[in-house]
């Protein structure tokens, strides 16, 4: 089954063996059950074909006119067995929430229950299309208004924009809705200001709607500097976008103080809702002063996320920016049916920005956000949130001794365990201990960000994890950064275990090869 080798990836066993792993190389580069897999290109020939159709009969003329294709456009054909082993394989070489912990710091990967799921590929949600008469689906545009509801209740806002499709999707939304208030107003302003730990799509996303990013430094206990924030506050600014809680994994205390002053001036507050699982059900950003703000709901309400998609980013906002929440949306009548509303309208309650997406967002993610929310109860995801607190402090308590906590002083950490790297033996790094912990049948933990500590590791356990699982992890990590501490340089190679070793993450990055060719071409 496995073509020559005429891509230049070395089977995982030779990169192995290069690592000091002893075995016998075998023919196939394979190793036992972990099976290589070369690209489509490289297994399935142009000639072949997976099905047998009958030749098109003597007299008979292809429908296309002059425009049938007289060259082969050069894909290659493969068995139906091919085809399926070919992805069953990659996906074998997937790591996933289903498969083991993903503690990946920021990004809380839960567990998805398969009942969102169920609900999700019921047919009058999973087989609509968003042109299809209103009266006819109803019950979708019920499930859009209900987790509406549900959102602007557990957020205290009075308005939310559903159509925004991940989290930096709805920052983009919300510093838009701020740029036309302002606008409306007479002046977009130039600057907003983020805090020096902030996830970089938020200076992005500033800098996407044409502000100028001036950053607003950290305190030693790992919250912004409210001092240094209010003397960088003038009518300039337009808006401060901050994570809360942050991405040191700590509640921002004074939150309340920083939107007065920032309102004092006729700015807006941003808030990215990212880490909105540690708080939900406990804290209501509109009580803190929040004017926007998104929640990832493939974040905090469970539905699958990674590898860029799918996702949903709804945006909640404040009295002041409602006005100006993108089309299109989904509003009662006084008789209970529900309309999508699709028109720009320019009165003093509608002042629109524009769109931000063609339909009305994610159904998919809706139905699975939904179905979590009603299955937990208003109680339950109050203990989402301290569970996954708890989970967190856990870890945080049980790895401190052997590793830089860097604000364990500061008290109680919320949804995410932060720590930096210590005096690592051998010149070996947090990246090491990373690659380590993937031997270990782990995907690592967040590294390098957030950027304020040195050599970060983000921990974010979530509420899903059982104490076994949790204290597993916690025995791996300690091992490995106790080999780390000593110095083994072993570690230095690590992966070995994985289907590709130490990959060149520059050039990944610098230079991509994002096209195959041909070994001749
Ligand atoms: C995940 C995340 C984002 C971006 O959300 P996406 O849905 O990935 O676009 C923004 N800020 C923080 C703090 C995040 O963790």
């Amino acid at each position: 089954m496995n073509a020559p080798n005429k891509s230049g990836w070395k089977p995982a066993m030779e990169a192995a063996e290069e690592g000091g792993v002893r075995g016998p190389v075998t023919t196939t580069g394979n190793r036992a059950l972990m099976l290589e897999e070369p690209l489509l290109f490289e297994i399935g020939h142009a000639e072949t074909t997976g099905v047998d159709l009958p030749p098109i009969g003597e007299g008979t003329s292809p429908r296309l006119g002059g425009f049938e294709r007289s060259d082969p456009i050069g894909l290659v054909g493969l068995t139906e067995p091919e085809t399926v082993r070919h992805y069953t394989r990659l996906s074998r070489q997937n790591y996933g929430i289903d498969l083991g912990f993903f503690p990946l710091g920021s990004c809380t990967m839960k567990h998805n229950p398969r009942l969102n799921e169920k609900l999700a590929r019921l047919p009058g949600f999973a087989d609509i299309h968003p042109l299809a008469p209103q009266s006819s689906v109803q019950g979708a545009l019920e499930v859009i208004d209900e987790l509406a509801t549900w959102l602007k209740t557990l957020t205290g806002m009075p308005a939310v924009a559903m159509s925004p499709k991940a989290g930096a999707h709805g920052e983009l939304c919300g510093i838009l809705a701020i740029r036309a208030a302002h606008t409306a107003a007479g002046n977009p302003r130039e600057v907003v200001l983020v805090p020096e730990s902030a996830h970089g799509t938020n200076p992005a996303t500033a800098a996407f709607a044409g502000y100028k990013v001036d950053n607003i430094p950290a305190t030693p206990e790992g919250r912004v500097d409210v001092e240094a924030l209010k003397a960088r506050l003038g009518p300039d600014v337009a808006a401060v976008m901050i994570t809360n809680p942050n991405t040191c994994g700590l509640f921002e205390t004074d939150f309340r103080t920083i939107a007065d002053a920032v309102h004092e001036v006729g700015g807006y507050v941003y808030c990215d809702g990212a880490n909105f699982n540690a708080i939900v059900g406990r804290v209501r950003p509109g009580d803190l002063g929040v004017d926007a703000m998104h929640i990832n709901l493939h974040k905090t309400f469970s539905t699958p996320h990674g590898g860029g998609g799918p996702g949903s980013g709804p945006v909640v906002f404040s009295e002041a920016l409602a006005p100006f929440a993108p089309l299109p949306y989904v509003e009662k009548d006084a008789t209970g049916e529900l309309h999508i509303v699709e028109e720009e309208n320019t009165d003093e309650e509608h002042q629109t920005f524009g769109r931000m997406t063609v339909f009305h967002g994610q159904m998919g993610m809706f139905t699975r956000a939904l179905t979590y929310m009603l299955s937990h109860g208003a109680d339950g995801l109050k203990q989402v949130a301290e569970d996954a607190v708890l989970n967190a402090n856990y870890i945080l308590r049980s790895l401190e001794d052997i590793l830089h906590a860097p604000f364990a002083d500061s008290g109680p950490c919320m949804h995410e365990a932060l720590f930096g790297d210590k005096d690592f033996g051998g010149g070996l790094s947090t990246l090491d201990l990373a690659k380590g912990l993937i031997d270990e049948g782990y995907h690592p933990m967040t590294v390098y960000f957030p950027l304020v500590v040195h050599g970060a590791m983000l921990v974010e356990p979530t509420e899903t994890e059982s104490k076994a699982s949790i204290d597993q992890f916690i025995t791996a990590f300690r091992s490995v950064t106790e080999r780390a501490l000593a110095g083994d340089e072993s570690l230095k190679q690590a992966p070995y275990y994985a289907p590709r070793r130490r990959l060149d993450e520059t050039a990944a990055a610098r230079k991509p090869r994002l096209t195959w060719e041909t070994p001749e071409g």
